[in-house]
């Protein structure tokens, strides 16, 4: 059943992609399987099912699928947090690091009102820069974040510990 049904199972790990030493973690194959994918939306909303949320903000690209689903299950709006230059309207941005260099997410700057709870979502969290940079665009326009939950933590990356600092919590559906 949705329930039981074990989603760890569902994702390929696929080695040395894209670069040499990288463990890639594709949720195509979870998304791709109607269950796993109905079993991860309901787990990922669960949470906040009762509580006051205004929009799901999903980061671009796999954020955009699993946070839409998401909205549509707590019946709130979506906001899609994207790489420069992406967006079509007046944008605020947020520099964050990657391994080697930095890189910018932006958002509309109308996206959130002043006090809105926003629920960030994505498929998976590493060093949790990338969500650590959402946090701050929500936050530099006047919205609260709600929250953060991830498809997948890799936990040894400290990403949910970034955003704890920051009074913001996480849950992930694998660890
Ligand atoms: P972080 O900023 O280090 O937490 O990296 C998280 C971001 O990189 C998310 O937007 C993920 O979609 C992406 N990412 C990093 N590693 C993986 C992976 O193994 N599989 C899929 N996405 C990944």
């Amino acid at each position: 059943s949705l329930d039981t049904l074990d989603l760890k199972s569902l994702v390929r790990t696929i080695p040395d992609y894209p670069k040499p030493g990288i463990m890639f973690r594709d949720i195509t194959t979870l998304i791709g399987h109607a269950d796993g994918f109905r079993a991860a939306i309901r787990r990922l909303a669960a949470p906040y099912e009762g509580e006051k949320i205004d929009a799901v903000a999903g980061i671009e690209a796999r954020g955009f699928i699993v946070g839409g689903a998401v909205a549509d299950r707590l019946g709130c709006g979506f906001i899609p947090i994207r790489k420069k230059g992406k967006l079509p309207w007046r944008a605020v941005g947020q520099d964050y690091q990657l391994e080697y260099g930095t890189d910018i997410i932006e958002m509309h700057e109308d996206a959130v009102k002043p006090g809105e709870r926003v629920l960030i979502v994505d498929d998976l969290i590493a060093t949790g820069g990338t969500a650590e940079a959402a946090v701050k665009l929500i936050k530099l326009v006047g919205g609260e974040v709600a929250g953060a939950a991830f498809v997948i933590d890799l936990p040894e990356l400290g990403g949910v510990a970034k955003l704890s600092a920051h009074g913001v919590r996480s849950h992930a559906l694998i660890a």
